[in-house]
């Protein structure tokens, strides 16, 4: 994979999957604290420690939602909403709730930790708590509830089917998340590259490096913008054939890929037409550097299996301040070509 194509990444994916996460915890936050808080006072004065432990836990999701509105903690928040849940839910083995119906309130939450970790670490969290289950329920003297032993034998059997289940579910999920992820990546990319000579094409300058330059405008600016066209190359079609063009072309590419720095960009734009961006780059610089192109070009002769011959190119320099500057540069370059090719060719023209 070439550099530039890590500019097209998994990041679209990655928000969808981050939004997903985040319907989910919102939406089991102020439903189930509401939930929550409304069997919570609907306890008989009776159940006292259910009610106060009850509005304790609703009021908990509920600011813990909150807080990672206002504070963009997510993660923690998506990390402390899971361990309210495992306390409730063994709060609610230990105490059975309401009658001894404290069970019946545990087995949808086996799904919340495959929502939020995903399902192997969702897994490891399942079993923990399911284990704290096991060790409550087959002791039940120390329990304040009163459960029958057939209920408990049922429940540890339909928490253990709701959790393989939600795995199946969750795993099988994920794997054609990935999938998809995959294929998007790879018809981005391959949308965005010249497939003759393996460099971006107009698309890619258009849209993904536009778009990286708007968000990180100090990375690339000043930037020094050349368009570079081969000289008479309608010659070397109709000499030595489309096939030998086609190599030329391929040829050239590799040629300024080469000798270009890391982060400069060498894309095709038209059929024998590239355009180059220097980054973070003054225009004196860029002129230097495009001169030693030129020359390259000029000096390095084309191969194929029957030809050998040299090419030359012209090229015409601007440079774009900022980001707003950039399609004003882009077309004086194209002006300093036209006066480069005006000018006898092979040679490279500023303003
Ligand atoms: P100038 O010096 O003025 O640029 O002359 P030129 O002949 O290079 O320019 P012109 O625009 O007249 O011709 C460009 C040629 O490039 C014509 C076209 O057949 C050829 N061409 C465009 N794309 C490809 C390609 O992918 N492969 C090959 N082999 N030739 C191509
Ligand atoms: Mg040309
Ligand atoms: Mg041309």
């Amino acid at each position: 994979m070439d550099w530039w194509q890590k500019f097209i990444s998994l990041k679209s994916s990655e928000e969808v999957e981050l939004k997903r996460k985040k319907l989910v915890f919102y939406m089991l936050s102020y439903l189930c604290s509401l939930i929550i808080l409304y069997f919570a006072n609907q306890q008989p004065d009776s159940y006292l420690t259910l009610q106060i432990t009850l509005n304790v836990v609703g009021l908990f999701f509920i600011v813990n939602a909150l807080c990672s509105h206002f504070h963009r903690y997510f993660q923690t928040a998506m990390l402390t909403g899971a361990i309210g849940i495992g306390f409730l839910v063994i709060y609610l083995a230990y105490s059975g709730g309401h009658e001894n119906t404290g069970l019946y309130w545990i087995l949808p939450f086996p799904i919340v930790y495959f929502v939020f970790f995903g399902y192997f670490r969702g897994l490891v969290a399942n079993i923990l708590v399911y284990l704290v289950l096991i060790i409550l329920l087959l002791n039940p003297e120390n329990l304040a509830a009163n459960y029958r032993s057939v209920e408990i034998s049922r429940f540890l059997a339909a928490y253990l089917v709701a959790m393989i289940l939600c795995l199946i579910a969750e795993y099988f999920r994920f794997q054609s998340y990935i999938e998809l992820s995959v294929l998007n990546l790879k018809k981005q990319r391959q949308a965005n590259t010249d497939s003759l000579t393996g460099l971006p094409n107009r698309r890619f300058i258009d849209s993904v490096l536009l778009e990286s330059a708007t968000i990180d405008p100090e990375k690339y600016f000043p930037m020094t913008v050349i368009i570079a066209d081969i000289d008479h190359f309608k010659q070397i079609n109709d000499t030595y054939g489309h096939n030998t063009g086609d190599q030329a072309l391929i040829q050239l590419s590799e040629l300024l890929k080469a000798n270009c720095r890391g982060d400069d960009i060498v894309a095709r734009i038209g059929g024998e037409e590239f355009l180059i961006v220097f980054p973070q780059t003054s225009v004196t610089i860029g002129l230097s550097i495009c001169e030693k192109l030129r020359q390259l070009v000029e000096q390095t002769p084309i191969k194929d299996a029957e030809h050998h011959f040299n090419i030359t190119a012209s090229f015409g320099i601007s440079q774009a301040l900022t980001l707003y500057d950039f399609e004003e540069a882009k077309k004086h370059a194209d002006v300093m070509l036209y006066e480069a090719k005006a000018g006898g060719r092979n040679q490279v023209r500023i303003g």
